[in-house]
């Protein structure tokens, strides 16, 4: 065999399945080797570091417009705390106007995104409008997006005829749905009542968006799923009552699948108590919960009742969260995690002891890439993307806006220590990250065409 370009030596290579000494060999863009001895034109000694297949988050929001406000994050700030984070792809979202085509909205999307230091997707979101559009599906699959965005919340939420129509189209091009999974009714029910009670700080929130009503969402839509005949993937679980109908969905042979997020796995609704734009600043939906569901969320985790842990990562500013002081429903929604999941989720899933090292690969790279498509990346085998995190195991980093790249104001995780962080981060094969600065070009990340196996 020809000398490779690098080897990484002696590292403990960590697989969703096993883990093992041995070298890896990265020729150009794909690991070409593993085993003894390799020797390559640069060598890299990962004595005493974990080697991970590259972190896949597949539930991002860059540069998203939500009302009168764009997320703070650019494709290019964002990937770049991410690769920082051990991330090398991402799953964004495109939503097609009334009076555009899906591909058209797709192009544009993609247009925003070259800027991108990853590799990334988009979820194509079916909107209303979109239910007169659904022949357009086969043209989007082919094109790469193998997975749907549908809402039960929002201005975009579907109708439960609307979510039968749309799980139908996306089961016949075969695709993933991934859904949002709230009783908006329920919700803004709960708001109007609250609001003409004066009821208007951010402690509100929680108390307008009930863990029984998610459950209930959740239920609903893997029934209807389970009706049409299609795999169904459910967005940031935040509570028990969800998991409990995941599992129960699963005992009985059924595809349904669920992530959670570091916001519902480190924070709990205590935190909207706080006074001011504090109080504010997690805002997110579904709400933070109890102590009690993140435990059931830890658990279910380790139990794979939960598959997958995705960010959601969607930041506003301080004072754009300021602004809906008045009015907590107004507040823009979403925390950053896109920096520190991978790490947390070895520092709190691992090291706490919740699952082992090798389920925490599963859960960060190998699940997200096989449900959504990413078919040569989130595994280290030979013929894969050299798309590779050397993982220090013992390096510690306490979380903060000076220690995190995320181009945000404020952190929820701030004072949070992390035992173990990447040490270099590769994408095809091109070193981006080293001893936690990027060293990479902006806008060489690639759209990558996914296809489900
Ligand atoms: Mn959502
Ligand atoms: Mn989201």
């Amino acid at each position: 065999m020809a000398i490779a370009d690098i080897v990484i030596k002696n590292g403990t290579i960590v697989t969703s399945e096993i883990t093992y000494q041995a070298d890896v060999a990265i020729q150009g863009e794909r690991i070409v080797a593993i085993g003894e001895n390799l020797s390559g034109a640069r060598e890299i000694d990962a004595t005493g570091k974990l080697v991970t297949p590259g972190a896949i988050d597949v539930h991002v929001h860059l540069e998203m417009p939500i009302g009168d406000f764009v997320s703070a994050d650019s494709f290019f700030t964002g990937t770049q705390a991410a690769a920082i984070g051990g991330t090398t792809a991402i799953v964004d979202f495109v939503e097609t106007q009334a009076d555009e085509t899906m591909l058209t909205a797709l192009t544009a999307r993609r247009q925003k995104a070259t800027q991108a230091v990853i590799d990334y997707g988009f979820h194509m979101t079916i909107c209303p409008t979109d239910i007169g559009k659904l022949d357009q599906l086969p043209a989007v699959y082919q094109a790469g997006c193998t997975s749907f965005k549908l809402y039960m919340a929002y201005g975009l939420r579907l109708d439960d005829g609307q979510l039968l129509q749309a799980l139908e189209a996306v089961r016949n091009v075969g695709g993933m749905p991934v859904v949002h999974a709230e009783n908006w009714e329920v919700i803004t029910s709960m708001i109007q009542r609250n609001l003409s009670a004066g009821r208007i700080e951010p402690r509100w929130h929680p108390r307008s968006r009930p863990d029984i009503m998610e459950g209930e969402a959740a239920g609903r839509v893997i029934d209807i799923a389970t009706l049409v005949g299609t795999p169904l993937y459910i967005f940031h679980v935040s509570c028990a009552e969800v998991v409990a109908r995941i599992a129960k969905a699963r005992q009985d042979g059924l595809p349904i699948y669920g992530e959670t997020c570091p916001q519902y796995l480190f924070l709990t609704d205590t935190a909207y108590d706080e006074t001011g734009v504090q109080g504010a600043l997690p805002v997110c939906s579904p709400p933070l919960r109890t102590p009690t569901d993140q435990a059931y969320l830890w658990e279910a985790l380790g139990q794979n009742n939960l598959q997958v842990v995705s960010t959601d990562h969607c930041p506003f500013t301080r004072a754009e969260k300021a602004t809906g002081l008045q009015d907590y429903s107004r507040i823009p929604g979403g925390v950053p995690s896109i920096e520190m999941r991978f790490p947390a989720l070895y520092t709190f899933g691992v090291k706490s002891g919740h699952f082992s090292v090798n389920r925490w690969v599963d859960i960060c790279c190998t699940t997200p890439a096989r449900l959504f498509g990413f078919h040569r990346k989130g595994h280290i085998a030979v013929g894969y993307d050299a798309d590779v995190v050397i993982f220090d195991p013992d390096r510690e980093v306490t979380l903060s806006t000076d220690t995190l790249h995320e181009d945000v104001d404020w952190t929820p995780y701030d004072g949070l220590v992390m035992t173990g962080w990447p040490l270099m981060t590769f994408s095809r094969g091109e070193m981006i990250v080293e001893e936690g600065r990027f060293v990479g070009q902006p806008g060489r990340g690639w759209f990558v065409q996914r296809r489900l196996g």
